[in-house]
């Protein structure tokens, strides 16, 4: 018997970088679960690939978070075959970087859009199946910028700071549901998303950490793991860093 068997798993940006560690934990931990990607079938294949004894466990959706068309039929058929959700990461996101002056609004919007209005639009789902239940876990992958700021991300980290306020408020809204929102706030893991980086810059980045290493993508899934779990019962509208002390 492990932690998460019988327990349904709402993951999105699954097939890949963070989202796919924590797939890959629940998976271990005897969860079933739903994992979500934006476009990369090669990810999605391998990932499928690659966790084939896991096959009965999992199912994968093409699904855009920030289209609530998308999210809504996705929501359906979860109620419609699963009955009910556990847990819902909200991991999907992406970054558009260029110092404000010069960014443009489409991408200012496309950040907010994914980052932040995706995970409303998830969330809203999933509270309303998870308040039939009474429980529920959400947990919102934010990011330390969200209160340290960063160079260039200003769309960056005024998606992931919303993203810290609506978890308190969503966390004050459902507690008395037994629902628990919080957030995992991982600072410089190696994954696609800092791929764009130069070697300058990571080197650069990798002094700026106490730590003198980036994290890595099972570091941050143990910690999804652990507010996502039952015993985390008393844990809501709060934030984990895994930051290796930034
Ligand atoms: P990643 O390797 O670039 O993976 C991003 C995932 O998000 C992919 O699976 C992608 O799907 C999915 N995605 C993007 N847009 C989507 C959309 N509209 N709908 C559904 N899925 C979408 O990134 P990562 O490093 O694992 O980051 C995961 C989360 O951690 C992000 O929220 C990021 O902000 C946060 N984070 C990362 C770091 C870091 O240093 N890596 C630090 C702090 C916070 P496809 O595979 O189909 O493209």
């Amino acid at each position: 018997m492990t932690d998460f068997e019988n327990q349904t798993v709402l993951i999105s940006g699954a097939t890949r970088g963070i989202g796919r560690a924590v797939a890959e934990s629940f998976l271990q931990a005897g969860a079933y679960v739903i994992g979500l990607y934006a476009g990369d079938e090669t990810s999605a294949a391998v990932f499928t690939e690659e966790n084939s004894k896991f096959a009965a466990l999992f199912e994968l959706h093409k699904c855009d978070v920030s289209r609530e068309a998308d999210v809504a039929s996705l929501f359906s058929h979860i109620e419609k075959v699963h009955g009910s959700l556990d847990v819902l990461i909200n991991n999907a996101g992406i970054r558009k970087d260029a110092v404000l002056a010069l960014m443009d609004s489409k991408d200012w919007q496309k950040v907010i859009d994914i980052n932040l209005t995706g995970s409303f639009l998830m969330s809203k789902q999933a509270v309303l199946l998870m308040m039939q239940n009474k429980y529920g876990r959400i947990i919102n992958i934010t990011s330390p910028v969200a209160h340290l700021g960063f160079t260039g991300q200003a769309n960056y980290a005024a998606s992931k700071a919303g993203q810290v306020a609506m978890t308190k408020s969503l966390a004050k809204e459902v507690a008395r549901k037994k629902i628990t929102v919080n957030c995992v706030s991982p600072g410089f893991i190696a994954t696609d998303f800092i791929k764009d980086l130069s070697k300058e810059q990571l080197s650069a980045y990798k002094k700026l950490v106490p730590m003198r290493r980036f994290g890595t993508t099972e570091e941050v899934a143990e910690s999804v793991l652990f507010l996502a779990g039952k015993k985390a019962s008393y844990i809501t509208g709060t934030v984990l860093e895994i930051t290796g002390g930034l």
